[in-house]
């Protein structure tokens, strides 16, 4: 036995449970460091993972440790990443090895190698002597700009030639990076800041350049020039020679945004998830090799191994997109401002709406808050006009859809040459279908869920697992020809819209219409090029986006959510009312929202129309505090899910008594089967513990820890969700 000190490695590997395991460093790897990606023998198999330490030391007694096998050239993660995903695994209570394999991509692991990309541009104007045989090349060409390969193909030749033709200035051959294109454009903004934005920018800059560390809440109305700020400050923060990462919800529903940076910075990276393995690989790289001064991206992006990270910006903080609903179930924003902190640095949380949270740490004095009341362009924030469908069905004599008074002013939209949004949060044909006979509603196989009939499609679709099927001719209850549609969707809405205003020129923005890659970016540029009067879609178009000719804006069972068992359905149904009225007179027209509800009276949705953020706060605050609920406390969610129901309940109720025995002034709520009781083919179970605060519920999981945790079940998979989002 060998009890000499040498060197070891400790490796968090991907899998549940411990956070590291030892290996013993080969000569030829003697060089390892911490944060490389190396590959280890692990039972019979062999995996990847990541080096969290290395150190000359003795190996336990008795154990002979396996040696490290190999280790990816340049893949380093850098310590002040490490360290922030050490900090994300402990807090949302998975293996170190599980919360690395969530932030570094697989691809980067995996050592994908992208084929350069070469291409080949004939110089226009090009006119010195060449042979003839070059003159045949450069006509093949004909002026176009090719990939390598088809250039050689065309021209029937070979790299040697076009290198000689770029020589002489004929062309140019270029190598070029696939994951950027570095768009430079004059048009850059050159807006003079507002006083407000001033004001804002001149806080956030003292701290940079005093090094004071600090989370600022920018509070900032719909359309008050947020991004400009942004902008400003990241300008700062690159001259200093550090980097920037800004933060979006989705990348496809920002495009405005990116557009804009891009515009202004020239080594700015995008991080979305529309890159071939290849470039993702290869675009991690280049960000850690310091290629980049900024990274704009959702919210895996904070995982960019920037190597010196001076500004975070999270832009519209309030969205629940930041949050993964898998493991490692993080939430962005929160670790933004975590990772500030260990980093020294200023993090900007940005919102017309802030989540509650936020607005609870800005009232206790964590955040300083900024604000922007204004609109730089003097578009004032919209006129609201509240339509009760209840009365507007008895008027109209039928289950109407549609309210005349939006149809009135869609028409008259179009006669100004204007534009308008508007929103319904479904998508599909109609939500429900069942049998007029019997009553029998037509539900998913593997889902408690009903189908939504896709009409464009003619399929029957279940939205939480994707199945499909053709419509039944006949109801499969009573084998009568009587089923019929309920409800409305945006691809139904599309075409009454299009029977009620035959002119209006409309675009569809939802799931299915964007269903190709990059598809919504295409689809906005075409509605702020003109190509129509009216975008309807999914609440896709209530974010970010900025049309200055969109002078009205309706939304459609505006109280719809408010049904949904969460305690976040006002607050989501304030932020989305709030958020796509203010889409509406965002140039120098004042604009119109027009919405339709049966709960006209519903406090999220008056308040977010009437612009009374504070008294919906307040009145919210209140409720969570009564109740318990966040930023009144600490809510942990545990979920058990199995084929079998009668196993899920079983380990359910086990596990259960664990966890009451390690609530100690916890609440303990179930377990008892979730509101979406069975999903994909899954029974499910859960438990919601509510402590006093977010520390208290980490105090309660130290103690379940201390318990043993819980045991582990072939049956049945149990997953722990931190500051839960989903809760039922
Ligand atoms: P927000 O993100 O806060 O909703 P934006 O940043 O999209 O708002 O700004 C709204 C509009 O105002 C944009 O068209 C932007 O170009 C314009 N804008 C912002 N700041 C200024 C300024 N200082 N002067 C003139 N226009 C501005
Ligand atoms: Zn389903």
């Amino acid at each position: 036995m060998d009890t000499a000190e040498s060197l070891i490695a400790d490796v968090a590997i991907d899998c549940p449970g411990r956070d590291r395991y030892s290996y013993r460093v080969p000569d030829a790897l003697a060089d390892v460091a911490v944060g490389d990606c190396v590959s280890v023998p692990f039972g019979p198999r062999s995996l990847r993972g990541f080096v969290v330490a290395v150190e000359r030391r003795a190996p336990p007694a008795g154990v002979t440790l396996r040696d490290l096998a190999g280790r990816r050239p340049d893949v380093r993660v850098p310590p002040h990443l490490l360290g922030l995903i050490q900090w994300g695994a402990r807090y949302y209570r998975c293996s170190l090895g599980e919360f690395l394999a969530g932030a570094v991509p697989a691809p980067v692991r995996e050592g994908t190698r992208m084929d350069a990309e070469i291409s080949v541009a004939p110089v226009a104007g090009f006119a010195a002597k060449v042979t003839a045989r070059q003159r045949a090349v450069l006509d093949a060409l004909a002026g176009e700009t090719l990939a390598l390969a088809d250039a050689c193909e065309r021209a029937g030749t070979d790299r040697a030639m076009f290198d000689r033709l770029a020589k002489l200035g004929a062309v140019t051959v270029s190598e070029h990076r696939a994951v950027q294109e570095v768009r430079l454009d004059a048009r850059a903004e050159d807006h003079e800041l507002t006083d407000e934005q001033r004001i804002a920018v001149g806080e956030v800059s003292q701290a940079l350049t005093e090094g004071i560390q600090r989370t600022y809440l920018l509070y900032g109305i719909t359309g008050s020039g947020k991004t400009l700020v942004y902008l400003e400050l990241a300008q700062q923060v690159i001259a200093s020679g550090k980097q920037v990462l800004l933060l979006l919800p989705e990348i496809g529903l920002t495009p405005q945004l990116a557009a804009r940076v891009r515009r202004r910075f020239a080594r700015v990276a995008v991080w979305h998830s529309g890159f071939t393995d290849g470039e993702r690989a290869s675009l991690w790289r280049e960000v850690a090799a310091g290629a980049f001064d900024l990274v704009v991206g959702t919210r895996s992006a904070l995982f960019a191994p920037l190597p010196k990270p001076g500004l975070i910006i999270v832009d519209e903080e309030h969205e629940q997109s930041y949050k993964q609903e898998s493991v490692p179930r993080y939430h962005a924003r929160d670790l933004a401002v975590v990772y500030g902190g260990q980093l020294g640095v200023p993090v900007v949380l940005g919102s017309a709406t802030p989540s509650l949270e936020s607005v609870h740490n800005a009232r206790t004095g964590r955040y300083a808050v900024l604000t922007l009341k204004k609109r730089p362009l003097g578009g004032r924030l919209p006129t609201p006009l509240v339509v009760d469908m209840r009365e507007e069905c008895h008027a109209q004599k039928k289950q109407a859809h549609l309210s005349r008074e939006l149809i009135d002013r869609l028409r008259g939209v179009q006669e100004r040459g204007e534009q308008a949004i508007v929103l319904l949060n479904r998508r599909g044909w109609s939500p429900v279908v069942s049998c007029t006979d019997c009553g029998h509603a037509l539900s998913c196989t593997h889902c408690d869920i009903s189908l939504t009939y896709h009409k464009g499609a003619a399929r029957l679709r279940c939205h939480y697992c994707g199945d499909q099927k053709p419509m039944p001719p006949v109801c499969p209850a009573c084998q009568q020809p009587t089923l019929g549609t309920f409800g409305l969707g945006t691809e139904q809405l599309a075409a009454t819209l299009a029977a009620e205003v035959p002119s209006l020129k409309i675009l569809r923005v939802d799931a299915d219409t964007v269903a190709e890659r990059q598809g919504h970016a295409k689809l906005f540029q075409a509605f702020s090029e003109g190509a129509a009067d009216c975008l309807v879609g999914t609440q896709m178009v209530a974010k970010g986006l900025d049309f200055p000719r969109v002078t009205l804006v309706g939304i459609l069972c505006a109280d719809r959510a408010l049904s949904v068992p969460d305690f976040r359905a006002a607050e989501r149904t304030y932020q989305l009312v709030a958020q796509v009225s203010g889409r509406a007179g965002r140039g120098a027209k004042s604009g119109t929202v027009v919405v339709q509800a049966f709960d006209v009276a519903a406090p999220s949705i008056r308040c977010a129309l009437d612009h009374r953020p504070k008294e919906f706060v307040d009145a919210e605050m209140d409720l969570r505090r009564d109740y318990g609920y966040p930023p009144f406390s600490g809510l942990v969610r545990f979920v058990w899910t199995s084929e079998s129901q009668a196993d899920v309940q079983l380990v359910a109720a086990e596990h259960g008594r664990l966890i009451a025995s390690a609530a100690s002034g916890d609440v303990v709520l179930g377990p008892n089967p979730a509101g979406l009781a069975f999903l994909k083919g899954q029974h499910r179970w859960h438990a919601l513990i509510k402590s006093s605060s977010r520390g208290a519920a980490q105090g309660f999981l130290d103690r379940l820890d201390a318990l043993g945790g819980l045991p582990r079940s072939r049956k049945v998979h149990v997953s722990v969700d931190v500051d839960p989002y989903v809760t039922s």
